[in-house]
């Protein structure tokens, strides 16, 4: 019987096979006594298996092929350094001595302990983190055991073009799942930002995360279409639902070809209008779509993810280094460093996290706010994003600005750095443009003065709408009122747009809806010329923006601006599409 199931689709595409079940459940852990003369021998045992559990883990990160992403070796390492770490190494050791227990029941203390704090946390990042502590206690329990290495960590060529299901996979597994090559994969757990997420995307695999009880409804060998675009699982489809998606698939391959074509074509309408079509980055698992798509440059790099994800801040030099790997490994395209966003959904990070959490976050004390407030977590990273400016085309970009004093503040502190590098003959970019983000809609408002201050404004229509419309962006249950058509965005857009056609500075778009085909047109209708997308979705905005005339589309502004509400908006978009 046909049937579909629904989770999260994380990584696009079109994925026909047979499932393939990986059982990975926790292991069922008995208590038990140990003699006082034992409890020597028990602590050994533990350790060793510990180092077992190391070695595997070294045997995997090995075999990472040179292709893949930097950070899926980075989260092998992290396994590993938590393999090193007293929580694990020392803690276990502690209960078995104190409680005379084994290994396997200290080891499972401590595991809930950990689980415990991280289940606290606020950021669903980090909280992500759990599911790291449950991966390497699992490894070293099943070593306890005496169980092989679970089916999946055994090279195994009949993996091959498999639908892999699993509870979830940690990021050894999907080095190897990539490895066997897989053709797709369903998790049961983990959501848009867990690593088996990001990692399914810098991969390329079609994947579903947050498909609960998959495996209740799901069996070994059932044949599945994985919609990794709408986050559907077709279990046992007809005839006609195979012959459909068939069709889909060969579709799409036949449109990325073609859209391949693309690469090295200019972003230009037909009426000639030049469009500045850059790329949004996150990690360096991006720079390889980037250079994939050919993006001219990088119009937001959220920095922020550099600070998540590990127990202390990045220091200036780290940072200065990893802003300096962007320059180089993107063959010296202009990069847009935006400054710290942290805060909002992003509440929790790495050696930040003594403040209480505010009721609103997104209100709070969030991105730049924080960072005029801490000069300690901000003058390091102003330091190395100017030092950065020497060895390649930075641009530095403020998020969240609400009052012009906060432009003005950022620009003494810039310009304080500034003058202490001239005094110590350090290099850096004397050109290095200043912009901010307009994601408030206070700032939109007044985005006039804003311009004055600033070299570039870039729109944030994530954090404008979720503000304009006064709804938190993580919040389900009034996502329904998202509406980037509505009179209110629209207008707001149009009038930063506009502020910068009086001033001749540039002004950028790089939240979600300039990357979303829909609104390209309107986008342009309403005079929009630098568009900041995710890689992968650069170059079907090519596509459209190539196949729009920009003054034609200019004549139909008015009767958008005129619109009453959202529906009219998408009305009169579809007729332009
Ligand atoms: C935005 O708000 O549109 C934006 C680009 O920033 P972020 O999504 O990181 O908040
Ligand atoms: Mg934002």
């Amino acid at each position: 019987m046909t049937f579909t199931i629904h989770g999260v689709g994380v990584s696009r595409g079109v994925v026909i096979g047979r499932v393939h079940i990986l059982e990975r459940d926790q292991l069922e852990v008995q208590e038990y006594a140990i003699a006082k003369e034992k409890v020597n021998a028990e602590i050994l045992r533990l350790q060793n298996a510990i180092t077992a559990a190391r070695l595997q883990l070294r045997a995997i990160r090995e075999h990472v092929p040179k292709s893949t992403a930097a950070e899926i070796a980075a989260f092998i390492d992290t396994h590993l350094l938590m393999l090193e770490d007293s929580s694990l190494t020392q803690e276990p050791v502690r209960l078995i001595a104190e409680l005379r227990c084994n290994a396997e029941w200290a080891l499972k203390l401590q595991r809930d302990a950990l689980v415990a704090v991280f289940d606290e946390m606020d950021d669903p990042y980090l909280r992500t983190r759990r599911d790291d502590v449950d991966h390497v206690v699992n490894r070293i329990q099943r070593i306890l055991a005496n169980q092989i290495p679970a089916k999946h960590e055994i090279p195994d060529s009949r993996l091959r073009d498999l639908v892999v299901l699993a509870d979830d996979l940690t990021p050894a597994d999907t080095v190897l799942m990539q490895h066997h090559g897989i053709a797709a994969f369903i998790t049961e757990y983990g959501g848009p930002t867990s690593h088996t997420a990001i990692l399914a995307r810098s991969l390329g695999i079609p994947a579903i995360v947050g498909v609960h009880q998959a495996r209740r409804y799901i069996r070994d060998d059932d044949t599945v279409i994985v919609d990794g675009t709408n986050g559907v699982v077709i279990v046992e489809p007809d005839d006609n639902i195979l012959s459909y998606y068939r069709d889909k698939q060969a579709a799409d391959s036949r449109y990325y070809a073609e859209l391949a074509k693309l690469k090295e074509a200019p972003a230009t309408t037909m009426d000639g209008v030049e469009i500045s079509l850059l790329a949004n980055i996150e990690l360096p698992a991006d720079f390889e779509a980037v250079r994939r798509v050919g993006a001219r440059g990088i119009g937001l790099y959220r920095t922020e993810f550099l600070y998540m994800n590990r127990p202390h801040l990045p220091d200036e030099d780290e940072q200065f280094e990893r802003y300096c790997d962007v320059l180089h490994a993107l063959d010296g395209i202009p990069v847009t460093i935006r400054t710290l966003d942290l805060g909002g959904d992003k509440t929790v990070d790495g050696g930040y996290q003594d403040r209480p959490v505010a009721a609103n976050p997104a209100l709070g004390l969030r991105a730049v706010r924080l960072c005029l407030k801490d000069p300690s977590l901000f003058r390091p990273q102003l330091r190395a994003i100017l030092r950065a400016s020497a060895f390649g085309p930075v641009r530095l970009m403020i998020p969240m600005l609400s009052s012009l004093h906060e432009m003005q503040q950022v620009k003494m502190l810039v310009e304080e750095v500034r003058s202490e590098f001239r005094m110590r003959g350090i290099k850096f970019d004397e050109g290095m443009q200043v912009g901010g983000m307009i994601e408030v809609p206070a700032a939109a408002v007044c985005a006039d003065l804003f311009v004055k201050h600033a070299d570039f404004l870039s729109i944030g229509t994530n954090d404008l709408i979720q503000y304009t419309m006064a709804i938190d962006r993580v919040n389900d249950e009034v996502n329904y009122l998202y509406d980037p058509l509505h009179p209110g965005v629209v207008r707001l857009i149009r009038h930063t747009i506009e502020a910068g056609e009086k001033s001749g500075k540039t002004v950028a778009m790089c939240g979600e809806m300039a990357g979303d085909p829909r609104y390209v047109r309107l986008l342009l209708a309403l005079g929009l010329r630098e568009f900041s997308v995710h890689p992968a979705a650069l170059l079907e905005i090519k596509r459209i923006i190539r196949d729009s005339h920009a003054g034609e589309l200019a004549k139909m502004q008015s009767a958008i601006l005129a619109c009453a509400s959202g529906r009219e908006v998408a009305a009169v978009l579809d007729r332009i599409n």
